[in-house]
Formats: C-alpha cells, structure tokens, sequence
C-alpha cells in the first residue's frame, strides 16, 4: 500500500472513533492533511471551532497565522504535513484531557510512522510535550525553555529533529510570541537548508 493509502486507511478509522466523548460533540473528525511524503510535520493541539466545522486542520485564525509562518519560509500547506494530538475538538476549546490523549494519539503515532518525516515542529506546549516525552525527555520545562532549540531526538523508531515552538493561537495575541514562533520559523528553514 503506498503512504497516502495508508493513511487514508487512518483516516477512516478516525472517522469511526468512539473511544472517548469527544465523538459525541463534534461535527467532524479532523485526522490531518498534506503530503504523505513530508519531511516536515507540524503538530497542533486539537480542533477548534472552525476546524471541526470543515474536517481540516488549522482553518481558522491560527491557521492564518501558520500560513503566514509556512510563506515567510518558503512552505507551502502542500509539502508539509499538518495534523494534531486529538483529532475531535474539546468542547469550549478547553484543554486535551490526559485520557483522551492516551486514547487519540495511537493514530498520531501512526500518522507519523507512515509518513517518516526528518523534522517536527511541535506547536505549544501540548504538543511539544507529547513528542519530547514519547521520545523521551524527562523533566520537560515550559514551552518557553524548551523552545529555540533542535532536538534530535529516537521517536517511534525514526531518526527526527524536533522544534518545539509557540501555538500560532498564542502567538495572535502576544508580539513576544509572534517573535519567537518567526525565530523558531527560522530555524526549520536552517535546519532544512541542512539536508537539502
Ligand atoms: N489549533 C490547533 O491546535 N489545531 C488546529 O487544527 C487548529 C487550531
């Protein structure tokens, strides 16, 4: 099967997933979208409003925002992967409960195996989290200690360079974080510079 089947066969699971509550509000599942072949992935935190009314990943102001990011460093949505630690949104925008990310990130684990990608870049403290302890980084600090910085890090039995950085939603709202997510943005593009 080639990776974009095997993701779509994700996908479909996705769609069918009744393992927490979240199914029960939600319009749509948003499994995530982009090239099967990304060397880059880009991992948020859940659904919001306008997301889960469409299906796709970062449609609203924070996706906006992360086009904005994409462009600055010559990305287009196309070439990367964008998906997200829970693929249904938490009533209100409230934070991912600690058993619905055990339940939902079996198939970002997936997602990520099938696609093998060189980098990721975590956005915001849930999902910079997630990936560093799964390949783990014990003591994990604030997003703002950790970000700045490339982790080359064993993650599900693929070799990865992790970024942590700001979420996009964050950084609407704050100049100090529109600046470190432009930086952090700068050093994806170093990093990818590196391997072309
Ligand atoms: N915020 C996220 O973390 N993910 C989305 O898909 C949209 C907003």
């Amino acid at each position: 099967m080639s990776k974009q089947d095997l993701l779509k066969t994700v996908e479909t699971e996705i769609k069918a997933c009744q393992q927490c509550g979240l199914w029960k509000s939600r319009n749509n599942t948003v499994a995530g979208e982009g090239n099967s072949n990304a060397t880059v992935i880009f991992i948020g935190e859940a659904p919001g409003y306008r997301e889960d009314l469409q299906g796709r990943p970062f449609v609203g102001a924070a996706g906006k925002l992360l086009d904005e990011m994409l462009l600055k460093v010559g990305l287009s949505r196309g070439e990367v992967y964008i998906g997200n630690i829970l693929k249904c949104r938490p009533p209100d925008n409230r934070d991912p409960r600690p058993l619905e990310v055990k339940m939902c990130t079996p198939f970002l684990d997936r997602q990520i195996k099938i696609i093998e990608p060189k980098l990721i870049v975590s956005l915001g403290r849930h999902s910079s989290c997630y990936v560093l302890s799964k390949a783990g980084l014990k003591d994990i600090e604030g997003i703002t200690r950790l970000r700045g910085k490339v982790y080359g890090m064993d993650l599900l039995g693929l070799r990865v360079l992790v970024i942590p950085t700001y979420h996009p939603a964050a950084a609407l709202y704050s100049a100090k974080y529109r600046d470190g997510l432009e930086d952090d943005f700068r050093l994806l593009r170093l990093e990818l510079e590196k391997l072309e």
